[in-house]
């Protein structure tokens, strides 16, 4: 084989230097193995290190701030290199860079991205990127912050005061369901409970909560479910119509073995099903009747 030499900086070619007829390390700065913007700005939320480039607001999978800036990297700038899969990135942060804000808040970085190759580790590319930090709010915990956002609305409600501690029994119940899902989940929240006459209004953060809720109370309490909903506004930039949701509650005003006065008899609660009442009168006589029927007519119930 005759000398071959780099066409950039002359040095003289061997065996495995078939790179265009450059040397390795020209070859390399020619055609590097990624190109990557030298910045990158992310909104990372104050208080639940969400992060975001624009709108969309991502749960970052460690909440450690390098671990969120690392996957905020991988999501907004190796997307398309990490979809092929030939390329091993590493990271190194450059503690040199550091600068804080007033608060402390760390606010600009450097970044080396490192690539090697897979299938040739003597390919490989750095890239240093600077890295901007806004550390701002994100909707959802700005809205949790505001406490007044709400999309869907359950009306718990009691046919007489009587039923009343049934109604405390139940928020409480409600409250520690939804202060368990929140810890795993900061979208679902109740944002305002609201008094009414026969009962309380849940003003809930998502329509999805809503469902949670309904499912959670069918398992344990017999009720009339009227699900409503309403037009309120249209989502813009989504370019969708906005609906409330709301969702009335009425509980059972009987329960099994709760003695009811019917037409001229008794009649004890012997079973209630997911929509009917059994009642057994006096004489043996079974009767059953609709949810609607206890809330429809006056009945007199009479305590053992
Ligand atoms: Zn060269
Ligand atoms: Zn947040």
């Amino acid at each position: 084989m005759p000398n071959r030499f780099c066409a950039i900086c002359g040095k003289k070619l061997v065996q495995d230097d078939p790179h265009f007829g450059m040397c390795l390390k020209c070859f390399l700065k020619e055609h590097p193995l990624f190109k990557l913007p030298d910045r990158l700005s992310i909104n990372i939320c104050l208080d639940c290190g969400s992060y975001s480039k624009k709108d969309i607001w991502i749960e970052p999978l460690d909440n450690e701030l390098f671990s969120i800036i690392k996957e905020a990297v991988q999501k907004f700038l190796l997307k398309s290199f990490l979809k092929k899969n030939n390329i091993d990135f590493s990271f190194a942060v450059n503690e040199n860079s550091f600068i804080f804000s007033s608060k402390d808040l760390l606010v600009s970085l450097e970044v080396e991205i490192i690539g090697v190759l897979k299938e040739d580790s003597n390919i490989k590319h750095k890239q240093i990127i600077s890295i901007n930090l806004n550390h701002i709010l994100c909707k959802n915990c700005s809205n949790l912050r505001g406490g007044t956002y709400f999309i869907a609305i359950i009306q718990l409600r009691v046919k007489d005061e009587e039923q009343f501690g049934l109604i405390k029994e139940v928020l409480d119940e409600v409250n520690d369901y939804v202060e368990n899902l929140f810890e795993k989940n900061h979208k679902q929240y109740i944002s305002k409970i609201e008094n009414q006459k026969f009962g309380v209004d849940l003003y809930l953060s998502t329509n999805e909560l809503m469902n949670y809720l309904i499912k959670f109370l069918k398992s344990k309490y017999f009720f009339l479910l009227k699900r409503t909903k309403k037009l309120v506004g249209r989502d813009t930039q989504k370019g969708r119509n906005l609906y409330r949701l709301k969702a009335l509650i009425k509980f059972l005003p009987v329960k099994i073995k709760d003695i009811v006065f019917i037409g001229d008899q008794n009649f004890s609660v012997e079973n209630i099903t997911k929509n009917k009442v059994i009642l057994r009168g006096e004489n043996a006589t079974k009767l059953i009747k609709d949810y609607t029927y206890f809330f429809n007519e006056k009945i007199i119930k009479k305590n053992l």
